[in-house]
């Protein structure tokens, strides 16, 4: 009876049936094509990754990338080399490209929130904009917490804003409507909002000025 096992499958085995990785030739075979297939998506998914024209088909070249390399690693663990640079290397470069690509576009998101926020300020007709776009940075809070700390914090911030545009907006509408005691409720909730910020009071000092009027002359 032989007497070692093959560490893939555990069959057992004759010393001299087993490779160096104690791995019978079915298994061995079935792992170099394995390494093959999962090389060759990885390199597919780097190249396409390079072009990828949006953000959301660059992620889904990363996660790819991330799945790929995985796999490659585990093989490693057998102690077979599978590529150089290894799969741990790549997976740790491409995990940082992943995080870059994300923190930028989440700061174009919100630079082009905050200018769509001082334009509501002429414009108050768009309500369920508004609505959409803080749901939006919600997300990207959620999504912002894993690779950043101080990115959470400026999206709350932005998200204390926008509530503020839209307790104005809403206050305005009841004023509009002769719902003078609906109006200063709303008026008083984005002033609450705007002084229990972490902002300082003497930064939007102006806003708060404005609002106050708008309290009084309701
Ligand atoms: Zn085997």
């Amino acid at each position: 009876m032989p007497n070692q096992r093959c560490r893939k499958c555990k069959k057992r085995r004759y010393p001299r049936q087993l490779n160096k990785q104690t791995l019978c030739s079915d298994c061995a075979s079935a792992v170099n094509r394995e390494i093959e297939t999962r090389t060759s998506a990885l390199t597919k998914a780097i190249d396409k990754a390079i072009k990828a024209k949006s953000v959301n088909a660059q992620l889904r070249c990363y996660a790819r990338i991330d799945k790929e390399s995985e796999a490659l690693i585990e093989i490693e663990k057998i102690g077979i080399r599978v590529m150089d640079p290894p799969p741990s290397y790549i997976r740790r470069f491409y995990n940082r490209q992943k995080k870059n690509v994300l923190v930028n576009s989440i700061e174009n998101d919100i630079r082009s929130i905050l200018k769509q926020i001082s334009l509501y300020k002429q414009d108050h007709s768009k309500l369920n904009a508004i609505s959409k776009l803080r749901l939006k940075l919600i997300k990207h809070r959620d999504a912002s917490r894993y690779y950043e700390i101080n990115l959470p914090k400026r999206i709350d911030r932005v998200i204390d804003q926008v509530e503020v545009q839209e307790f104005l907006y809403q206050g305005k509408k009841a004023g509009n409507t002769g719902d003078v005691n609906g109006a200063v409720k709303l008026y008083k909730a984005a002033l609450n909002k705007l002084m229990t910020d972490d902002i300082d009071d003497s930064k939007q000092a102006k806003k708060i000025k404005a609002i106050k009027m708008k309290i009084a002359n309701s």
